[in-house]
């Protein structure tokens, strides 16, 4: 389905990005990895090319200019292309809002808005020259609706959000389709250390990271002239 494109994921060296990269791969895709933790992106790179697909794993901190400047260059210079960049690293902390200090304002907001800015940026030329392309972000149920003890996190989805659904305007017309996938709670490492524990018995409720994986699937094996521009997806466990 997705034979010779090549897939950027952000966020790829666990949980749903991860999860994304096989399942692209076993669609036909190469990948682009990037997240901080160089083993476990030459880990997931390892499982890709298990699937007969290449892989490059590009360790960064996306939040920096630089690193996503270098992760153009290495994904341009190995691939001489790019068809679909997925926005998905993130980061959370829930709590009341008096716990929260300005730096995990900044780094929850740096890590969830402006990665998603520097890295859109990055790749977007080339999807313009092009014509076509799509452009995912992963996003959540908190970028759609305020939640109690998540006030910095729903602001750095709901803004996500935003920044996503100005690009479906700006670009449709140019060729480039913008998704948004908007989970309710994954079973991941998510959170662990600022908020939810491993053993936190809510996590047995929620979706695993391969079925948050189709719901992008499905956004991107639309057919050229449709787009799914929201697929919410929650647990059953979960209320509205
Ligand atoms: P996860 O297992 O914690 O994975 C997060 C990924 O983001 C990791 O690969 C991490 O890699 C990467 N990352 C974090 N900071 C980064 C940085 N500064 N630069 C580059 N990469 C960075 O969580 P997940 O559940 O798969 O989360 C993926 C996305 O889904 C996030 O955007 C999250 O907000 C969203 N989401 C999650 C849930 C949930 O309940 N799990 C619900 C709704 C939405 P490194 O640590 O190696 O950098």
């Amino acid at each position: 389905m997705f034979e010779d494109k090549v897939a950027v994921i952000t966020g790829a060296s666990r949980g749903i990005g991860r999860a994304l990269a096989l399942a692209l791969a076993e669609r036909g895709a190469d990948l682009v990895l990037a997240a901080r933790d160089r083993e476990r992106l030459e880990a997931v790179a390892e499982e890709v090319k298990a699937r007969g697909r290449k892989a490059l794993p590009v360790p960064g901190d996306l939040r920096r200019e630089e690193a996503v400047e270098r992760l153009r260059q290495e994904a341009l210079g190995a691939f001489g292309t790019v068809d679909i960049v997925v926005n998905n690293a993130g980061v959370g902390k829930y709590g009341p809002l008096l716990d929260f200090t300005p730096s995990d304002y900044d780094w929850i907001m740096d890590t969830n808005m402006r990665a998603s800015f520097l890295v859109t940026r990055a790749f977007l030329p080339t999807l313009l020259a092009k014509g076509s392309g799509d452009l995912v972000f992963v996003a959540s149920v908190a970028g759609l609706k305020g939640l109690p003890h998540e006030a910095v996190y729903c602001a750095s989805k709901f803004a996500q959000v935003g920044f996503a659904q100005a690009l479906d305007h700006e670009l449709r017309e140019r060729g480039i389709r913008v998704s948004v996938v908007a989970p309710g709670g994954v079973r991941t490492e998510f959170a662990f250390g600022t908020g939810r524990t491993p053993d936190d018995p809510r996590l047995e409720g929620f979706l695993h990271p391969e079925e948050v994986a189709e719901a992008v699937v499905f956004a991107l094996s639309q057919p050229p002239h449709a787009r799914v521009f929201l697929v919410g997806m929650r647990p059953m466990s979960e209320p509205l």
